[in-house]
């Protein structure tokens, strides 16, 4: 019924594909909303999904909320105000639609599903943050073990150069203790 692939002109409009299909993309419509970044925010999609007629999916990593309610324009499998469809109908295209069987991601139709999924998704995303924290204290103790030694070679420089030299030494031996300071306190920020 919409479609923006011209059917071959020797075909009708029964013969063509969305004259085949009993009009699937005008039973329901989508928006994107809001992915959830924490526990707490699954509270907002359990509640969309606890409503008649609704359903949740995830296509391409982004999250939708479905309505499961046909267009008033709908007549029989048709469009009844062909001409006067809003252009979201008027571009969409039918080479890959709902009558292919094409599915997102993931799909929720309960309040389980969603509760099901929410649980994965806490695990999983505990496991991220823990591999990269571990990640961030070993990328830290390595700027920390490295600074040591650039200070205790500095102290080393610093017990024999005179002059100039010992004016260098003095920075390098600064430096290397700030950077070892910070990689201390990064540490302990990252055990706490
Ligand atoms: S679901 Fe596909 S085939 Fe069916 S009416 Fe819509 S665009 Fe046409
Ligand atoms: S306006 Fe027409 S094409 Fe668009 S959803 Fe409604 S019935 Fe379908």
């Amino acid at each position: 019924m919409i479609t923006t692939a011209t059917p071959p002109s020797d075909l009708s409009f029964e013969q063509s594909k969305c004259g085949q299909c009993t009009a699937l993309c005008c039973h329901y419509f989508a928006l994107e909303i809001d992915a959830p970044e924490e526990r707490a925010d699954f509270e907002n999609l359990r509640w969309y999904i606890l409503h008649e007629d609704t359903e949740l999916f995830i296509d391409g990593g982004a999250w939708f909320l479905q309505i499961n309610r046909k267009c008033t324009w709908l007549a029989g499998n048709k469009c009844g105000r062909y001409e006067d469809r809003p252009a979201i109908c008027a571009e969409y295209d039918n080479t890959e639609c709902d009558l292919d069987g094409i599915t997102a991601e993931r799909h929720f139709r309960t309040i389980e599903e969603l509760e099901a999924y929410r649980e994965e998704w806490v695990v999983e995303r505990e496991a991220k943050r823990s591999r990269r924290a571990a990640a961030a204290r070993k990328s830290w103790s390595k700027r920390k073990k490295k600074a040591v030694r650039k200070a205790s070679r500095a102290k080393e420089a610093l017990s024999s150069a005179k002059g100039k030299a010992r004016k260098k030494a003095v920075r390098k031996l600064e430096t290397a203790r700030k950077q070892t300071k910070k990689a201390v306190r990064k540490l302990a920020q990252l055990e706490a």
